[in-house]
């Protein structure tokens, strides 16, 4: 944009000139710069619109005022329109800039695009908004993948009406209160006196447009409930609360808009056995004594079946063994993560006066070697107590 001229400047008078003299200064620039004495020169034709324009606002008293307080933007709607010119409120923090730009919309005309939506906006295709399902499955599901079924609501557009609201075959007419125009004004009471203002249409909704006889499945809407069924394809190595986007399943578009997409939440199943750590897979075991003693071939279950695996002789409790690859695939990657395998040990209970004999002869056979753990705390005991 162009560089403005003060208006006063223009005209070559002062800023408390009174309205005489302005309109004297006008006529002298008016007659310096008219086409008429000055065919063909174009320099001499804008300062011609520039004098004209400035005594148009200099002149009324109430454009002068504005102009006085705001400058150009307060007599000129589109005056920095789009840029920051409106920025740094002259206007003050408090006030609703929105309503600023209303006054001058309605004050002026031509300055649209703020003053709420007009027809053509509310008919313009607008996208639908997204909906969200959950969806919960076994962790066996969520390591290896699954495809599954999900049952969820959305708004579609009335298939009997297209959307359109109407019945068939009747009409849309045009709005009786807004013209079709899909706005309304209307005055209203502000620190600057009365000024108009525009408003979305009440009675159209800001279409423009009005329903005859209401669609009798949609009752006027457009838009209906429905239910729908989808089948996803969830990917191995999906975790808790991870949320799957499934584009386009949302509520329908207006206007021809597309539609929003499916959220779906994953909700994983706990597992009898089995604990998720990241990608690897934990699971305790239980060993008696003896096996845990002696050594033992256990069969480990793991996500791709029953794993033997040879536990050494003097296991403890505690002691942990890991089955390589054997956790759970990589979302999005090659490769999968471990197993871990905790050793507990099960003290027997419910002994028989027979099973009570042999172990304590057992016992009674035991020395420090066989219980390292045990001497070794006792030393320390000793120590401890000595003095
Ligand atoms: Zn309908
Ligand atoms: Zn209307």
């Amino acid at each position: 944009m162009a560089e403005k001229r003060d208006y006063y400047e223009v005209l070559g008078v002062s800023k408390g000139a009174s309205e005489d003299e302005i309109k004297k200064a006008f006529r002298r620039q008016a007659k310096k710069y008219h086409p008429d004495l000055n065919p063909g020169d174009k320099e001499a034709e804008e300062k011609f619109k520039e004098v004209n324009e400035a005594y148009e606002v200099l002149s009324d008293k109430e454009k002068r005022g504005r102009y006085d307080r705001f400058g150009f933007a307060g007599v000129d709607p589109n005056y920095g329109a789009g840029s920051t010119a409106y920025g740094g409120s002259p206007f003050g923090q408090d006030i609703d800039i929105g309503d600023i730009f209303n006054m001058f919309n309605s004050s002026f005309g031509g300055f649209g695009g703020f003053g709420g939506r007009s027809a053509r906006s509310q008919n313009a295709p607008r996208r639908g908004s997204d909906v969200e399902a959950s969806l919960t499955i076994s962790f066996e599901e969520a390591a290896k993948g699954c495809k599954k079924e999900v049952v969820y609501k959305n708004v579609e557009t009335c298939k009997e009406c297209n959307g359109t609201g109407a019945s068939e075959g009747t009409k849309l007419k045009t709005c009786p209160d807004c013209g079709g125009t899909g706005q309304v004004t209307v005055s209203k009471r502000t620190a600057w006196g009365t000024i108009q203002t525009s408003q979305t249409c009440e009675k159209c909704r800001g279409k423009g447009k009005v329903i005859e006889k209401p669609c009798p499945k949609c009752a006027g809407v457009g838009r209906t409930r429905s239910s729908r069924t989808v089948t996803v394809t969830v990917p191995a190595g999906i975790s808790q609360d991870q949320i799957l986007n499934i584009g386009g399943h949302g509520n329908s578009g207006y206007n021809g808009g597309p539609a929003g997409d499916l959220h779906v939440y994953i909700n994983v199943k706990k597992h009898d056995i089995f604990e998720r750590k990241g990608d690897d897979v934990w699971c305790e075991i239980p060993l008696t004594f003896a096996q845990a003693a002696l050594g033992h071939e256990v069969v480990v279950p793991t996500l791709d079946g029953k794993s033997s695996y040879m536990v050494h002789a003097g296991t403890q409790p505690g002691d942990i063994f890991k089955l390589k690859g054997k956790g759970i695939q990589h979302l999005n990657a090659r490769g999968r993560g471990d197993q871990y395998v905790r050793v507990t040990i099960e003290v027997p209970k419910n002994l028989t006066a027979e099973q009570k004999k042999i172990l304590q002869q057992f016992e009674e056979s035991c020395g420090a070697s066989n219980y390292q753990k045990q001497s070794s705390f006792f030393d320390k005991v000793k120590k401890l107590f000595k003095d």
